[in-house]
């Protein structure tokens, strides 16, 4: 499997795919050549629960070409629980901002066309 693949998969689970540097211990998003703090080449695969609280962001209304069908919903940024990471993924039903306050908690899902989806908690 590709590491896509395996993010994919990963995500269909509620969880997340990282890479872990293995000198100190930064967690990565996707894969790197060298870790982004240390300069280590070093890593493992680390599976993290896809929880978290929303950071912020942007109601799409008028969806891209191929993507009508979803409207309307937000592009998410979550915040994942104890890391640094902040993921993109979208969210259904999202329709004016007292649907969804900055801070609700929420959780990865699952992944379709346009990725990564997320869902209220
Ligand atoms: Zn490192």
């Amino acid at each position: 499997m590709s590491v896509e693949e395996q993010l994919v998969e990963t995500a269909k689970q509620g969880k997340l795919l990282t890479h872990k540097c293995t000198n100190c211990g930064y967690l990565h998003l996707s894969t790197a050549y060298y870790c982004l703090k240390c300069g280590s080449k070093g890593f493992e695969d680390v599976i993290l629960e896809g929880t978290g609280t929303i950071a912020t962001y942007t109601i799409i209304t008028v969806a891209p070409a191929g993507f009508e069908k979803y409207t309307p919903y937000a592009f998410v940024v979550l915040q994942l629980d104890n890391t640094h990471l902040r993921i993109s993924g979208f969210m259904a039903g999202i329709t004016t901002p007292a649907d969804l306050p900055i801070g609700t908690k929420a959780k990865i899902t699952g992944f379709d066309d346009r990725g990564i989806v997320v869902e209220k908690q």
